[in-house]
């Protein structure tokens, strides 16, 4: 396995590879077991030829954007790591108010450059770290705002490096979910955003900006929010009526800043967080009668 690694990626792949990562390097949250290989294309064709060969030697392969809303466990990841952070970092402007933004980009540059042309549509992303491509996945969202207002389609590379685009509708767009089929990987997002006031863009960031300070600001690693918010209700609530703030497992404690924050206190496992998060969901559920669904994707080997 590792001869048939090291060849293909010294003759066919242009971007980094490593091998035998720790996850905790490439997470928020600082937790998670080695990954065997992690690859960082480039662009398309790194891409395609990547998730060729991994095809033909049946590896496995796992879609990685910033690591801020992933719980990797312990034993890590078999097969190779597609880190999406590192290429793909391009914004292309289609006219004054349409771009096609690479998933590399950060949600904060993309912000950036919207308040820089007075643009509007993605003030909610202030203070959410990440890439687009994976807010783009998660559909991410804040204070009634979500991506998939912004989205137009979406350009991506699936199996057999096969290249196409998903419209918006065809995305699948719901409460931090997307219906991307499985083994495809979004490259390019088309978006529009809308012609505002730029005063009232910045004004609108600053005080999305001093809310989070005020109801989020935690000192110790996490992964935002870990439950999502069930119809009607607000998960953080439920966790906090249910008394859980300050519960702890080894290092993961619930945040007492935020109930629906675990935070790492430093050496927190992924099996000290996943039995957190069962007992939340075991009390919450005992106490408020609502079973909580995870928002944050678990991934990896026990
Ligand atoms: C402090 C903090 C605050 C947060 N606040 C919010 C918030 O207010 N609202 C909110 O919605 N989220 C929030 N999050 C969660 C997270 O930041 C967002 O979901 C973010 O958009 C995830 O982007 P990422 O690049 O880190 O994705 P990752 O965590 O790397 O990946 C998320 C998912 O997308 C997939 N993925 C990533 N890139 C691609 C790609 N190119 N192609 C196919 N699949 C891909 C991954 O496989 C994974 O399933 C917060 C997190 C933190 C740590």
């Amino acid at each position: 396995m590792g001869v048939q690694y090291s060849l293909f990626f010294i003759q066919r792949f242009k971007g980094k590879v490593l091998f035998n990562v720790p996850m905790s390097d490439y997470t928020s949250f600082k937790i998670g077991g080695p990954a065997d290989v992690m690859a960082f294309p480039q662009d398309n064709n790194d891409l395609k030829e990547l998730l060729n060969f991994a095809e033909s030697k049946r590896f496995k392969y796992y879609v990685l954007g910033g690591g801020s809303n992933v719980l990797v466990r312990d034993g890590g990841i078999r097969g190779i790591v597609v880190n999406m952070a590192d290429g793909f970092g391009e914004i292309t402007w289609v006219d004054d108010m349409r771009a096609v933004v690479g998933v590399g980009v950060r949600l904060g540059d993309l912000l950036k450059e919207c308040l820089d042309r007075g643009l509007s549509g993605v003030e909610f992303v202030a203070g959410i770290p990440g890439t687009v491509g994976g807010a783009v996945i998660m559909n991410a969202g804040a204070y009634g705002f979500e991506m998939k207002s912004v989205v137009e389609g979406v350009e991506f590379v699936g199996r057999k490096g096969k290249k196409g685009f998903l419209s918006a509708a065809e995305m699948g767009f719901e409460y931090r979910k997307t219906d991307m089929p499985k083994g495809t990987v979004a490259v390019r997002v088309h978006m529009a955003f809308t012609k505002s006031d730029p005063q009232k863009i910045t004004e609108m960031v600053d005080s999305y900006r001093r809310r989070r300070k005020a109801t989020s600001l935690v000192a110790f690693p996490n992964a935002g929010s870990i439950f999502k918010n069930p119809e009607e209700r607000i998960a953080g609530r439920l966790i906090d009526e249910a008394g859980l703030k300050g519960e702890r497992c080894g290092d993961a404690e619930v945040s007492d800043v935020h109930a629906n924050y675990i935070i790492n206190r430093g050496t927190a496992t992924a099996h000290d967080v996943l039995s957190l998060m069962a007992t939340i969901r075991d009390k919450v559920y005992k106490h408020k009668g609502v079973l909580l669904e995870p928002e944050i994707k678990v991934v990896g080997e026990v």
